[in-house]
């Protein structure tokens, strides 16, 4: 492959400095492909064209139905290229074939689409203040947005991030995971197709800690959106206060899903696993706590069990692999250190530790740990790989009280047949999304976000787009000669 270039202002070009990193292959350890190692003056170029982009530029002065034709087309582009597009996401991220081909690249397409038709919901109202005056509020758009992604889903992130925020009128500085930049490299490609204006969406590859710590401390930046990890956006949050801009943190979970004794557990099985296995169990909404209740527990861990000794761990570009490789060996390091942690707090089912049978890659095996209590370490700190927790209820009134005993609040799932008693705990549960019978429905139409150290502001949805936006009031005085209590306030 040939080397990838950065974008910013219209324009691809190298690292201030030269600089250049590469980026592996975690199937087979063997490098793919290099890209630019930006430095902060690069990030800081980035950040002047945004600005520019939006102060000057024609984009935010544009109709809506201009900005959503460019849109369009991206999304045109995107499933135009979707087969080579699909490829690279899993060259770089060892994610399989079959997720990158089926979700990853076409519900980005979906995405700007939706958000193209979607932002003319976003619109201000009338007040009824006192006449004789008119009062009414216009949404706005923020003006210059970072968005910083992780590595797990680049290529989807990057489109709720940029879609959402350009449609408004906003410009994109965008910061890629340094373990999986290549597809946002591509996507600068369509962008660059589609003749986007110069600045609208500039795209600056390397460190987080370097290039992720000087967009969100830039002044001259005015919204941070952030998904990675609690921790790193933590840090987020304290280098935003520079000029208190705008913040949307979307961090990590460990998320619970509740099987009831009338669920389908057949379903209910196969949801499970789709829950904790999918995309290796590198997903911030991972059902990383399985809580049983307890007249099903032995019947329900035997077919979970069962099953997850039959996935088939592998090359991610073979059709009939369930899990391929984690993204890099620190985080398979990270995800075998807590395998040992948990062969002390839980009883091991299937699994634990690399397969044999592979001698390259970064790969791990579906691993399960029963009889788990919610204290554990397993149970409480989120793994981010293919781990699962088994836990014990002894009733629905249990479940939900173990579900909500955590610092997270991202997601929960509920399987049951009874769905005035999945209401019922979809209320009681403390997070931003609930799937009863189902998980990982995601929708552009609803809102996806945190409760607690999950983060706040949400994105997709209507809720998602006006985040992107801020309020004015606009007041306009209709009394004749002027208000008195104003304009003779002072008798001069
Ligand atoms: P991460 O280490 O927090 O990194 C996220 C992004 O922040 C990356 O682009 C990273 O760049 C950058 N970064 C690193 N240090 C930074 C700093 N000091 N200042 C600013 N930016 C910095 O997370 P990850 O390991 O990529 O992803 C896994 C985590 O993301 C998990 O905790 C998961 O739950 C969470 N996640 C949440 C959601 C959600 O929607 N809630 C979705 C997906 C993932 P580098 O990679 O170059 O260091
Ligand atoms: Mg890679």
């Amino acid at each position: 492959m040939e080397p990838y270039r950065m974008y910013i202002d219209g324009k691809f070009c190298d690292a201030e400095a030269g600089a250049v990193t590469e980026s592996l292959n975690p199937a087979t350890e063997e490098k793919i492909a290099a890209f630019p190692l930006a430095t902060a003056k690069d990030m800081e170029a980035a950040i002047r064209a945004a600005r520019r982009a939006f102060d000057e530029g024609p984009w935010p002065r544009m109709s809506l139905a201009e900005r959503g034709a460019y849109l369009v087309r991206i999304a045109q582009e995107i499933r135009e290229a979707a087969f080579d597009l699909a490829r690279v996401e899993t060259l770089d991220t060892g994610k399989t074939t079959k997720q990158t081909t089926f979700i990853d690249i076409p519900v980005a397409a979906n995405a700007y689409e939706y958000f193209a038709g979607a932002a003319g919901e976003i619109k201000g109202e009338t007040l009824a203040v006192p006449a004789p005056a008119m009062s009414y509020t216009l949404r706005e758009a923020v003006g210059v947005v970072g968005a910083i992604i992780p590595w797990n889903y680049p290529f989807l992130m990057a489109a709720w991030k940029i879609a959402s925020s350009i449609i408004l009128g906003n410009t994109v500085v965008l910061k890629p995971s340094r373990e999986a930049s290549l597809s946002c490299l591509e996507l600068a490609r369509v962008f660059h197709k589609v003749d986007l204006p110069p600045g609208v969406v500039n795209i600056v590859t390397g460190q987080g800690v370097v290039l992720g710590q000087h967009l969100a401390g830039s002044t001259a930046v005015d919204m941070i959106t952030f998904t990675g990890s609690t921790d790193v956006g933590r840090g987020v949050m304290r280098a935003a206060a520079s000029n208190l801009k705008k913040l949307t943190l979307e961090l990590g979970g460990k998320s619970p899903n509740i099987v009831l004794a009338d669920a389908d557990l057949e379903a209910a099985a196969g949801g499970s696993l789709c829950a904790i296995f999918m995309n290796q169990g590198q997903m911030c909404v991972a059902g990383s706590r399985l809580i049983v209740e307890e007249k099903v527990y032995d019947v329900f861990l035997e077919m979970i069990a069962t099953k997850t000794k039959k996935l088939k761990v592998g090359d991610p570009q073979d059709p009939a692999t369930d899990l391929g490789p984690l993204i890099s060996a620190a985080q398979k390091k990270i995800v075998l250190d807590y395998i040992a942690v948990g062969r002390k707090e839980g009883r091991l089912v299937a699994g634990g530790g690399a397969p044999k049978d592979l001698s390259k890659g970064y790969y791990v095996e579906p691993t399960v740990f029963a009889d788990v209590g919610n204290n554990a370490r397993i149970a409480r700190e989120e793994i981010f790989g293919p781990v699962l927790c088994v836990l014990k209820a002894r009733d629905a009134e249990e479940a939900v009280r173990i579900a909500n005993d955590t610092d997270f609040g991202l997601a929960g799932m509920v399987w049951t047949r009874d769905i005035a008693a999945a209401t019922t705990i979809a209320q009681r549960l403390r997070c931003g999304t609930v799937w009863v019978n189902t998980y990982g429905g995601f929708y552009n139409e609803a809102p996806f976000g945190g409760y607690k150290q999950s983060g706040f502001g949400r994105e997709l949805g209507r809720e998602g787009l006006t985040e992107m936006t801020q309020v004015k009031h606009v007041n306009v005085d209709l009394t004749p000669g002027g208000k008195s209590l104003v304009t003779s306030w002072f008798n001069v």
